[in-house]
């Protein structure tokens, strides 16, 4: 009997500059070579990343740095960069032909941030306005890049609020993925459906609980639902550069497992009439600093 695959979107979020010009290269030659397309999120503005330093001093931070060997993961470069007084490298201007590359190889291309950074931290005191001036000036880079109108979108550090979401309509994406959950739903009242990420990421889980680099792949497989909807997110910065022989080991147990990763949008129903309806709240997750925003299961079921 031949097993049905199991699809699984694979989502890949860049962040900065590190990441795209070293985590996404040896990705796309991963994925090529494992016949895979995926979903790429991109940050395509000034990497102000660095400025996460400040975060050493916090002491959920300094955990995960020291769970997560994150000078590894992230860099020097990364943890510096964006400290000095003038701005981040420009990821789009500057690495603009990796991300068209990416396109040319026919992954799915959405907007991840203009400003990573300044999305992740200013996200809460921001105007309506402030955040729709933040996602055009990425939705405008990104779309010169390609040439074409930008279909998807996922905010940085899964932060959003009804705000955004109601900015984000107006830009009349095909699909945006912005929460953590576990079934594809439509914001009430909107008509772009949310795409929640299901599962957790390399640095939310690695030194938790016994999950290290000898059983996270296998932690990863196992956290997989055959029967539900699965979505998993990797960074150009770990899987692509510290991770990738870890992340190249999981895509072949995956393909033993009879396991399909696609793009996002190979996920959306035919018809998205008939969604169920949901809305965000924002909460705390293991393994990761603040809030994110998750679907709230409870108003799809009184929808
Ligand atoms: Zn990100």
């Amino acid at each position: 009997m031949v097993k049905q695959p199991i699809p699984v979107g694979l989502r890949i979020d860049v962040d900065t500059y590190r990441g795209t010009l070293k985590g996404v290269p040896r990705l796309l030659d991963m994925l090529a070579r494992h016949d895979i397309t995926a979903s790429f999120f991109f940050t395509v503005g000034p990497d102000n990343m660095g400025r996460h330093l400040w975060r050493l001093l916090r002491p959920a931070f300094l955990k995960k740095m020291l769970r997560s060997n994150a000078r590894s993961l992230y860099g020097y470069d990364i943890l510096f960069k964006g400290t000095l007084p003038w701005p981040g490298p420009d990821i789009g201007q500057k690495l603009g032909h990796l991300i068209q590359q990416a396109h040319y190889l026919q992954h799915e291309i959405g907007l991840h941030a203009w400003d990573h950074h300044k999305w992740q931290t200013r996200i809460d005191r921001m105007s309506a306005d402030e955040l729709h001036r933040e996602i055009e000036r990425g939705y405008r880079r990104l779309e010169m890049l390609l040439g074409e109108r930008v279909s998807c979108s996922a905010v940085a550090g899964w932060r959003c609020n009804p705000a955004t979401l109601a900015q984000k309509e107006t830009f009349d994406f095909r699909y945006n993925s912005d929460c953590r959950g576990d079934a594809i739903f439509m914001p009430k009242g909107k008509r772009t459906p949310q795409i929640p990420v299901t599962l957790p990421t390399y640095d939310e889980v690695i030194g938790q609980n016994g999950i290290t680099d000898e059983n996270y792949n296998q932690y990863i497989l196992d956290a997989i639902n055959p029967n539900g909807l699965n979505v998993y997110t990797i960074h150009a910065e770990a899987e692509g550069i510290a991770c990738a022989s870890l992340f190249e080991k999981f895509l072949l147990m995956a393909a033993e497992r009879h396991i399909k990763f696609v793009p996002l949008g190979a996920l959306l129903p035919q018809d998205s009439e008939h969604l169920p309806t949901g809305t965000i709240e924002a909460v705390e997750i293991p393994g990761r600093e603040g809030w994110v925003a998750r679907h709230s299961s409870l108003s799809s079921r009184s929808r």
